[in-house]
């Protein structure tokens, strides 16, 4: 499978990585939207929120937000996951993604 965030999960492609276990992964993106953008990633292929996740890889990358805000002493944050093109999903492997370091003046929700 074509997919560019298995191959970071295999570190087969570079990227910033912020932290890492057996099940998970965190790095920054690398078209940033705030001072801080961080995609959080289970290393196992899902393509989005959709498909049923197993219960270790779901709290797997929960846990790697919370370590990841730990690490940084991140104050708030703002979690997004599109799931499907029409939510403008750009990569087909499940991500959260963790913005802060900036105002968020617009709610959306
Ligand atoms: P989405 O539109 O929700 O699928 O988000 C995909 C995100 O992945 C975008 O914010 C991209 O900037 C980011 N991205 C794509 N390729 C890479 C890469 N090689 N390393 C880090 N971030 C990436
Ligand atoms: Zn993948």
């Amino acid at each position: 499978m074509n997919c560019i965030f298995c191959k970071i999960a295999k570190g087969e492609i570079n990227a910033r990585v912020v932290y890492e276990n057996d099940k998970a992964m965190a790095f920054y993106d690398i078209n940033p939207q705030a001072p801080i953008h961080i995609l959080i990633i289970p290393k196992k292929h899902y393509e989005n929120l959709f498909e049923e996740i197993d219960k270790e890889d779901a709290m797997a990358i929960l846990d790697c937000v919370k370590s990841v805000v730990k690490s940084l002493n991140i104050q708030h944050y703002r979690l997004v996951s599109n799931a499907g093109k029409g939510a403008g999903q750009e990569v087909f492997h499940l991500h959260l993604h963790l913005l802060t370091g900036r105002e968020f003046p617009a709610k959306t929700v």
